[in-house]
């Protein structure tokens, strides 16, 4: 195994929530119940949980007395104030649109700029932004670089545009395009970074032709450290500095902030324009709640607020990067065909190259997920077919997404290596006994965002 990287952790703890990991027999009986999907387990029955990223992290103790700060008030709470700062502070964009996580964003998003049979084209939509895309009747366009799609590369930036589709893409749809959206970084390839100098293309691009930019700013700040890392020029900038020069290029953003907020819930739309600002307040106020809260509590807007600020120290980004690349590390010692590099906020696992033997239409990412939690407690999700596959609704086949990929998100400052290195030998125990591994087939499917409610029997 090889060392942890050198440098100091920078938290200790000083609240402890137990886990235990259940005996197989319960396990093998949690998983049949919840029709082999992971989203249906009780997270009593997980050991540890790398679901996903989102809203698990720990908050620190500034959070938490912030929240006991909140302003309850319906209408000019001052916590809304301070978050409308903050987000001033390190977007650049004036005007906040507060809603109660990032798909209300989304939403707020879509319903003010996108018709039916527009197009958006962006590095690779996200499952809730695709699934909003789709709902306003649009389609979503994914150009990332070739490399972004490969699950091997030693690329330094895969999530990447491909500028040259992107031109081709606004040259040949310009007028029915309303604006660009760029993942920071990339969740659908592996949370792969995207550089300032593609960041800066994108924008020429869509901005020679009027078009504005938007981001999905969910892992700015990941974003931002990779940036300072890996890009010329940059090593020398606080990712403050990094995350309001990229921004600063686009329109505005929409946030989940139960990510790079750091908090258990929460989200906004940033937005440059004054306009469009009041257009997205039409659709706020009754689908999320008025200006001062947007779907949230004070106490929410608070830890949000300092979650922001928190989540742009470097020692933060070092510790969190470097959690991350610790278990791909291992992961590689045994020989596990992983994307890399890896991103910024899980590992993912290639679920097609750890299980060549199961066709796609079998689920072979879904497979693998729920050998991992019958081996060792550990819940990963799929994102491959289950998640992204489409039914294309002139020829009734099966649209598949480049990838098939199991996700061990990492919730933020809340495993330990000792975590990391359980989760390890779980996928090395599966790894060693992978060729009994069978396929699934789907018995259950919702017509959007299917993934999360699925179920499924082995072939
Ligand atoms: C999580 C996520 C979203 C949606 O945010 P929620 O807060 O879960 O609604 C959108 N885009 C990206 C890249 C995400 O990771």
């Amino acid at each position: 195994m090889r060392p942890r990287n050198e440098y100091a952790e920078p938290y200790r703890i000083k609240m402890v929530e137990s886990i235990h990991l259940p005996e197989e027999s319960r396990r093998e009986e949690a998983i049949r119940e919840a029709g082999l999907n992971l989203f249906n387990l009780d997270s009593s029955d997980v050991y540890v949980d790398l679901l996903t990223d989102s809203g698990t992290g720990a908050m620190s103790q500034e959070q938490w007395s912030a929240m006991m700060r909140g302003d309850e008030a319906y209408a000019g709470s001052r916590s809304f104030e301070r978050l409308a700062s903050v987000v001033r502070r390190t977007t650049g964009y004036d005007h906040l649109v507060v809603t109660h996580q990032g798909r209300g964003a989304e939403h707020l998003l879509m319903r003010s700029l996108v018709s039916e049979g527009d197009r958006i084209p962006g590095n690779m939509h996200f499952d809730t932004t695709q699934g909003h895309i789709l709902l306003a009747g649009a389609e979503p366009v994914n150009l990332v670089i070739e490399e972004g799609r490969r699950a091997e590369s030693d690329h330094p930036f895969k999530g990447n545009i491909d500028l040259e589709a992107l031109e081709a893409e606004l040259a040949a749809h310009g007028d029915r395009i309303p604006f660009v959206l760029m993942t920071i970084t990339c969740n659908n390839n592996g949370g792969q970074p995207v550089s300032a100098e593609n960041i800066r293309g994108a924008a020429a691009v869509a901005s020679r032709r009027g078009i504005p930019l938007f981001f999905d700013a969910a892992r700015f700040a990941e974003n931002a450290y990779f940036i300072r890392e890996r890009e010329e020029g940059y090593g020398d900038r606080s990712p403050a500095e990094i995350a309001r020069e990229i921004l600063s290029l686009g329109d505005g953003c929409t946030m989940s902030a139960k990510k790079d907020g750091i908090a258990n819930i929460g989200g906004f739309l940033a937005l440059r324009d004054d306009e469009l600002y009041r257009k997205a307040v039409e659709w706020q106020i009754p689908f999320e709640g008025f200006t001062t809260y947007g779907g949230l509590a004070g106490r929410d807007l608070e830890a949000v607020a300092t979650g922001l600020g928190e989540v742009l120290e470097p020692t933060y980004l070092e510790d969190r990067l470097g959690g991350t690349r610790y278990l791909a590390d291992l992961l590689l010692d045994e020989g596990i065909p992983i994307v890399t590099p890896p991103g910024g906020h899980g590992v993912f696992i290639d679920a097609s190259a750890f299980l060549p033997g199961i066709p796609r239409d079998q689920f072979p990412g879904q497979a693998l997920a729920v050998e991992l939690y019958r081996r060792g407690g550990v819940r990963g999700v799929e994102l491959g077919t289950a998640a992204f596959g489409r039914t294309d609704p002139d020829t009734g086949e099966t649209i598949y997404p480049d990838m098939e990929l199991v996700r061990l998100a990492i919730p933020r400052r809340t495993y330990t290596d000792r975590h990391l290195a359980h989760v390890a030998r779980t996928v090395a125990r599966v790894w060693a006994n992978r060729d009994g591994i069978r396929g699934l087939k789907m018995t259950y499917e919702a017509p959007v965002l299917r993934h999360f409610t699925a179920r499924y029997e082995w072939v």
